[in-house]
């Protein structure tokens, strides 16, 4: 903070504190992105910050934003002061060079709004032009006036997510905004991008089961996709889902993967591969996610099929069924076989079966006598299997089972 301050000083430029960093400092939350906004050149003050630092400036863009990434990995986000217009619902809005006031004003809500000067004779005193004070103290999530949802239906989301995320309470006023924002169908003037970005940051939250549960209260879900509804079955896997990463992450780490694969396939349940490819066009997923996505399905409804009622429950069946499973979708299975049986097979298969491998390497082998190329491969897993099952306990066991293949073949 004290470099940024010198080096406005130097360029002549005012800088201040403003957006997450500072409603997180006030509310005593950890957040290690310091967002900063100059009354300047955003850019050219990023760089020369950059350089004071012996970090690197990246992401220069049109609307005058950068991001500084200081020697220790932490990042500033650097923003030029501005003031922005909007011509029609939910377009990308005009935007003019402006004041710190000016540009506090664009933003999404109260809460968001507060600033501190990092130099001058007015450093870190708290600027509060629009409320965002009180409303923070009293848990109130509001938007700067009428036309916000209009302007940027996006706020429709992070309306919210903020609320989930702190426990805040949507202003009357507020909420009746956002009710009409839904109901005049804005969000369909939304860019898939811009649509999926919010969408991810509530799987990847820490609520995403009570962000879905509010966004379907509010009839938002449906107009995203009208197949988008919480049956109490999806609403169950959802749950699930989220157990199991909650689980996951003290048992198996590194089985948790990304949240939102997880929570958008529980999402879809039951959806047929045309709707999902339909729904995944309308939030930009790239035709590869996709198809990983509904691949992932198929791989988590094969292998539930296989692990529970009367399938083969030797441990090398269990590990065959399981290693096809994309790690982002280990939720999802648990969440999808709640039987106690199967998941049992797969705390076991997490901590303890994916792990064996059998003692001889693919150069034993060869100096056995196997062929380089893919029986190697074939021999390695018949070996797999024969451990996990317990038939081949030792190393010698090993090489008889091998000597007896290679005879045979
Ligand atoms: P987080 O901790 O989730 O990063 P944040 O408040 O910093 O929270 P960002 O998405 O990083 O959120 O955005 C930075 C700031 O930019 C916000 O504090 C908010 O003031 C503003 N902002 C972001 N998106 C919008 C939007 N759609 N409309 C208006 N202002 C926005
Ligand atoms: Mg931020």
């Amino acid at each position: 903070m004290q470099v940024a301050a010198q080096v406005a000083e130097e360029m002549g430029f005012s800088v201040y504190a403003v957006g997450g960093f500072v409603r997180d400092l006030l509310l005593g939350v950890k957040n290690e992105d310091i967002d900063l906004t100059v009354e300047g050149e955003g850019i050219a003050f990023a760089r020369h910050l950059a350089a004071t630092l012996g970090g690197t400036c990246e992401r220069p863009s049109a609307f005058g934003t950068a991001v500084v990434v200081a020697p220790d990995g932490h990042k500033v986000d650097v923003a030029t002061a501005r003031s922005e217009t909007y011509k029609h619902p939910a377009a990308l809005p005009t935007v003019r060079p402006g004041t710190i006031r000016d540009d506090l004003f664009r933003r999404d809500f109260t809460i968001n709004t507060l600033a501190f000067a990092l130099h001058g004779p007015q450093a870190y005193a708290l600027l509060d032009w629009y409320g965002g004070y009180a409303d923070l103290s009293e848990g109130i999530i509001r938007v700067l006036h009428n036309r916000s949802f209009r302007d940027d239906p996006t706020r429709i989301f992070r309306a919210i997510r903020l609320a989930q995320r702190f426990g805040f309470i949507l202003h009357p006023h507020t909420l009746r905004l956002l009710h009409r924002a839904v109901h005049k169908g804005w969000i369909a003037g939304l860019s898939g991008a811009r649509l999926w970005r919010e969408v991810r940051l509530m799987l990847a939250g820490e609520s995403p089961v009570q962000c879905l549960l509010r966004l379907d209260e509010m009839g938002v879900l449906p107009q995203i996709d009208p197949a988008l509804t919480l049956s109490q079955e999806r609403l169950g896997l959802l749950t699930r889902v989220y157990e199991a990463r909650v689980e996951l992450a003290d048992t198996a780490p590194d089985a948790v993967g990304r949240a939102w694969p997880a929570y958008l396939a529980a999402l879809l349940q039951g959806l047929d591969a045309s709707v999902i490819r339909r729904v995944c066009a309308r939030m930009a997923l790239s035709p590869r996610a996709t198809q990983e996505l509904i691949a992932g399905i198929g791989v988590v409804e094969d292998a539930c099929r296989r692990l529970c009622g009367d399938g083969d429950a030797r441990p090398s069946a269990v590990v065959a069924a399981l290693r096809p499973l994309p790690s982002d979708l280990v939720p999802l299975l648990m969440a999808w076989c709640p039987q106690r049986e199967c998941q049992q097979l797969i705390r076991h298969y997490l901590t303890t079966w994916r792990h064996i491998r059998p003692c001889l390497t693919g150069d034993d082998l060869k100096r056995l006598g196997a062929q380089q190329g893919p029986q190697i491969g074939r021999l390695l897993a018949r070996l797999q299997a024969a451990k996990l099952d317990g038939e081949a306990p030792t190393r010698e066991v090993e090489e008889a089972l091998v000597s007896t293949i290679l005879r045979s073949s």
